[in-house]
C-alpha cells in the first residue's frame, strides 16, 4: 500500500484511446486496462494525460479494481505539490457552498468527485466535522487536510466515520476515530428552526441524514392541518419538520426502539407535541393500517437503500413497489406521499415506473407534484450518475 513516492514534475500516466473519450465526456473511474503507460506507482496523486499526450487533469491511482479516479482539471502540466492539491479544492469546495447555504449548522462540505476530491466526504455539524474516506490517497494526506478544515472552520473536533465497507478494496480498516480536538458525543443542529441531535460517532451515516434537507421543508411547508405517517423515520427528522409545520400528528414508525426514544426526546426538546412512535416492522405496520382502514394526509415513505450492489435490484425493485402501492392505500383524499430512494442503483426513470405500477388500480388519480434530490451541498456532477444517489418524489392524490 505505501510504496515510496516516486514522484516527478512531468511524469504523467496515459489513457487509453478509448478511456480517453470517456474521461473528455466526464466519466471519473477507469479500470487498470485502460491505462496504457505511466509510472504506476499505487495510490499517488497523478498526472492524467489522453492517448495523444494531452492533459485531463489529475488524477488518484489505487491498487483496487478501481485503479484512477479522476480529480478534475490542474492549472499547468506540472504535478502540484499534495498539500497544496488538498488546499486549494478544500477551499473552493468551502466557498461553493458560501453562497447556497443559508445560516445553517449543518451541511455537506465536501462531496466527493463532485468536489474534485474522489474518496472525500466532509460534513459539518456547528463545530463538529466529520469525514468519511475512501482512498488511500486521501488517507495519507489527512495531515495535510485536518488541521486545514480545522482551522478555516473553527471546528473543536474533527472525527473520522471510516466504518465503510468500501474501505476494504483500498486495503483500508474500517474504523471510528478522532483525527483533532475533544471528543463529542452529541451535538445540536438547527435547521429550518428545528433542533436535531447529530451523534457523530454513532448516528447513521455521518450523524444525520444531512442529504434529506429539501424534503424535510417540503415536508413542513405541506403539514399544516394534516395526520402525518413518517414511515423508516430513524430519529424523526420528518416527522418534528411535520409537527413544526402544524401537523396535527405524526405517527413514526422504525424497527429501532433506540431511534423512536431519540425521535420522542427531539420533540420534547422542540416543544412539539402530537408525536406517536411506534417500533414496527414497516412492511406489517402499512397491512394492519390497511386493515384498521386508517388514513393519513400525508406519508413519507424514506426506506434504506434496498438495492446496495445491481445484484440486488430485482428484490429491491419488489420492495419498493409493494411499499408505495401500501403507503398509497393509505392515502387520504387529497393526501400527499413523499416516497424515497437513496440507492444509486435505482435511477430516477426506473423509480418513477416503480411508483407507476404501485399505483396501478388504484380508485384515484395520482399526480406527480415535485422531483426532488440531495441539497446544494450535495452536488450532483452531471457526467457521474453516482453522485446523484437520493431521489424523492411528491405525489398527491386527486380527488
Ligand atoms: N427517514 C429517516 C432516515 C431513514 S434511515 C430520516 O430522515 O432521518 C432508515 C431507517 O429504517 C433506520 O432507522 C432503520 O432502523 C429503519 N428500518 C430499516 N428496515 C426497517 C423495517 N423493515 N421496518 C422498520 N424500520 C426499518
Amino acid at each position: 500500500m505505501s510504496s515510496e513516492p516516486v514522484e516527478s514534475t512531468t511524469a504523467a500516466i496515459r489513457l487509453s484511446a478509448k478511456a480517453s473519450g470517456f474521461a473528455r465526456r466526464g466519466q471519473p473511474w477507469f479500470y487498470g486496462n485502460e491505462i496504457e503507460a505511466g509510472p504506476l506507482a499505487p495510490s499517488r496523486l497523478v498526472r492524467v494525460h489522453d492517448e495523444g499526450g494531452r492533459d485531463l487533469g489529475l488524477g488518484f491511482t489505487s491498487t483496487s479494481k478501481l485503479a484512477l479516479r479522476l480529480a478534475g482539471p490542474w492549472p499547468g502540466d506540472a504535478l502540484p505539490d499534495r498539500e497544496a492539491f488538498f488546499h486549494v479544492r478544500l477551499q473552493a469546495a468551502i466557498e461553493r457552498r458560501a453562497s447556497w447555504l443559508g445560516p445553517e449548522d449543518g451541511a455537506r462540505l465536501v462531496h466527493g468527485e463532485a468536489d474534485g476530491i474522489p474518496g472525500l466526504v466532509v460534513d459539518r455539524y456547528g463545530k463538529v466535522l466529520v469525514l468519511q474516506s475512501t482512498s488511500v490517497v486521501v488517507e495519507e494526506a489527512l495531515s495535510a487536510i485536518v488541521p486545514f478544515l480545522a482551522e478555516r472552520l473553527h471546528a473543536d473536533s474533527v472525527v473520522a466515520r471510516n466504518d465503510l465497507a468500501a474501505r476494504k478494496h483500498e486495503g483500508l480498516p474500517e474504523e471510528v476515530r478522532l483525527l483533532h480536538g475533544r471528543r463529542i458525543e452529541e451535538v445540536t443542529i438547527v435547521e429550518h428552526g428545528v433542533r436535531h441531535t447529530v451523534r457523530p460517532f454513532s448516528g447513521h451515516k455521518t450523524g444525520f441524514y444531512l442529504d434529506q434537507r429539501p424534503a424535510r421543508a417540503l415536508v413542513r411547508e405541506l403539514a399544516k392541518g394534516r395526520r402525518v405517517l413518517d414511515l423508516f423515520c430513524y430519529q424523526g427528522g420528518f416527522s418534528l419538520n411535520a409537527l413544526a409545520g402544524g401537523a396535527v400528528s405524526a405517527v413514526a414508525v422504525d424497527q429501532s426502539g433506540a431511534a423512536l426514544q431519540q425521535a420522542a426526546a427531539g420533540a420534547q426538546a422542540n416543544g412539539l407535541r402530537g408525536l406517536f412512535t411506534h417500533e414496527a416492522n414497516v412492511f406489517d405496520f402499512v397491512r394492519e393500517q390497511r386493515e384498521k382502514n386508517e388514513q393519513y394526509d400525508l406519508i413519507v415513505l424514506d426506506p434504506p437503500a434496498f438495492a446496495k450492489s445491481r445484484r440486488e435490484l430485482e428484490g429491491a425493485e419488489r420492495g419498493y413497489r409493494d411499499l408505495n402501492r401500501q403507503a398509497l392505500r393509505l392515502l387520504a383524499p387529497h393526501g400527499f406521499l413523499v416516497t424515497c430512494t437513496c440507492s444509486h442503483h435505482m435511477v430516477l426513470p426506473r423509480f418513477e415506473e416503480l411508483v407507476r405500477q404501485s399505483a396501478a388500480g388504484l380508485p384515484f388519480r395520482l399526480a406527480l407534484r415535485q422531483r426532488l434530490g440531495a441539497g446544494p451541498d450535495h452536488p450532483v456532477w452531471i457526467t457521474h450518475p453516482e453522485s446523484e444517489y437520493l431521489k424523492v418524489l411528491l405525489l398527491q392524490r386527486m380527488d
